[in-house]
């Protein structure tokens, strides 16, 4: 009798979901997923618990809130983003600082001249998230929309967006927000189902004033001030509440610069044997002629708070290493001192510095996810720079690529993991279904009872699944060097990589 009673309970609860189902989101399971990926450049891991930010900790209650974002070796600006968009260290993109010196194409490039696809493309592997949207061969209408992230406007790989708007420094986010909404709310013929945007603050702040200070407290109060706004944003607006799931993410950190922390190259190295360049927390060292390696090696070796290291020495955990584009010697400053290489205005003082030694904790950045794919009011430890991306294209619904990264390691913030065919079939046909009967008029009982069989079906699935998956523990990222080669420093490219590749 109770067995009975449970059945009509479980006929019933069927009966209830399969009703809201069919009458209230008859298209949208048959759209993309929704994804918006947010840079705040230069936001630190533990801001939001030097500062008071509100809004910020609204998120780590709405969704996922990693401790900090654990990021590659060289932790500046333009390879942090690259690594982001692709899942690839360095080594591996080839944009391995924000000054790069390539012997190949015997050019250097800066930050305001790496418009060109040279530089981007050097491995014909790399693909940012945006391409992988727009190229993923389904039933999906997928656009990507980019706002001011770095490389964009340059195509990588023969590729852009259907929709970008390049940098701005004087544009304030809150317009960003709006246009980035505003094109995920567009009718579904031109609709984005991905956005990518960058704001260059609080870095700035951070290099002008340092991160301690009450300038920076007042630029992290009008970030936060943009999160309250995009919460809003969401909120007032069904299809975005229901559907868009929301990575809020940084490059790097911050940490103080103190006075007489800072050397002068020059008076180590006679410049006119090599050529060096990087920022003042690292620089790469390019050295003609191969006799005079050891003798400035040996030079700045004799530098006190200062790493050096011969090409063949760097350590291969700095996944920092195998390009032609990284120095006969790299050297590092420890972190809060400076280097001064020949062309940089040494009278231009910076509070605050970053690109040290991606263990030194003030280089961390921040990591929030919240939407339908993540769990709610979760704290995780430290996940990769290069695992966003794989965590990005499994939000998406793409087919797994290999990268330096690896779903497995941040797969346990995701509410649903699932990654199977046959769930997505089971969700399109009970769909089809529905929007084919309600077109036709035929809200009969046979109806009714096709759909709790489909509904089942669903369900037993899903639960099947989610309880296998959801309470998953993160696994040791063993995958790390995946695309990396000890050939020295010849050859990086992957000309067999196959984007359909399965990992093992
Ligand atoms: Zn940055």
């Amino acid at each position: 009798m109770r067995h009975t009673a449970n059945i009509f309970t479980l006929i019933f609860i069927i009966f209830l979901y399969s009703t809201i189902y069919c009458s209230s989101v008859p298209n949208e399971s048959l759209s993309a997923p929704l994804l918006l990926l947010i840079s705040f450049d230069g936001f630190r891991w533990n801001y939001p618990d030097l500062y008071h930010l509100p809004n910020f900790n609204l998120l780590s209650k709405r969704g996922v809130r990693v401790k900090y974002i654990q990021n590659n070796f060289a932790t500046v600006t333009f390879p942090l983003h690259y690594s982001i968009i692709t899942g690839l260290y360095e080594e591996s993109h080839g944009i391995v600082g924000n000054t790069i010196f390539d012997p190949k194409l015997n050019a250097v490039t800066t930050l305001d001249t790496m418009n060109d696809t040279r530089w981007w493309s050097q491995n014909s592997y790399s693909q940012p998230i945006w391409t992988s949207n727009e190229l993923a061969n389904d039933s999906y209408q997928r656009r990507s929309g980019v706002i001011a992230w770095p490389s964009i406007g340059t195509p990588i790989n023969g590729h852009l967006p259907v929709r970008y708007q390049l940098f701005n420094l004087t544009r304030k986010f809150d317009s960003i927000l709006q246009q980035i909404i505003d094109w995920f709310r567009e009718p579904a013929e031109s609709r984005i189902n991905l956005g990518v945007v960058y704001y260059p603050e609080p870095d700035m702040t951070g290099h002008h004033h340092g991160p301690i200070s009450d300038e920076m407290n007042k630029t992290l109060k009008e970030c936060d001030d943009y999160v309250g706004q995009l919460l809003a944003m969401i909120d007032i607006d069904e299809y975005l509440k229901r559907n868009l799931n929301v990575i809020i993410t940084s490059d790097h950190g911050m940490e103080s610069i103190r006075k007489n922390r800072t050397i002068i190259l020059a008076d180590y190295i006679d410049t006119k044997l090599c050529s060096a360049y990087g920022s003042r927390s690292s620089v790469n060292i390019f050295v003609p002629l191969e006799s005079n390696i050891n003798r400035i090696y040996a030079n700045l070796s004799t530098i006190p708070n200062f790493e050096v290291y011969k090409k063949s020495q760097i350590p291969d955990e700095y996944h920092y290493k195998s390009n032609i584009r990284i120095g006969d010697i790299l050297f590092v400053a420890k972190a809060g001192y400076e280097i001064i290489a020949p062309g940089d205005n040494a009278s231009i003082e910076l509070l605050g510095d970053h690109g040290y030694d991606d263990r030194v904790e003030s280089m961390h950045g921040i990591f929030y996810g919240f939407g339908p794919a993540f769990h709610e009011n979760m704290q995780v430890e430290p996940f990769h720079t290069v695992d966003i991306y794989p965590l990005m294209s499994y939000i998406l619904k793409l087919k797994e690529r290999k990268t330096n990264g690896s779903i497995d390691n941040v797969k346990h913030i995701l509410r649903h993991h699932i990654n199977n065919d046959l769930f997505d079939e089971i969700n399109l046909l009970l769909s089809k279904t529905t929007s084919y009967v309600t077109s036709w008029g035929f809200i009969t009982d046979g109806c009714v009872l096709l759909v709790i069989l489909i509904s089942i079906v669903y369900i037993i699935v899903a639960f099947r699944h989610s309880r296998q998956l959801i309470y998953a523990e993160p696994q040791f990222p063993i995958r790390y060097r995946l695309l990396s080669n000890d050939e020295g420093s010849k050859n990086n490219f992957f000309p067999d990589a196959s984007d359909n590749e399965e990992l093992e």
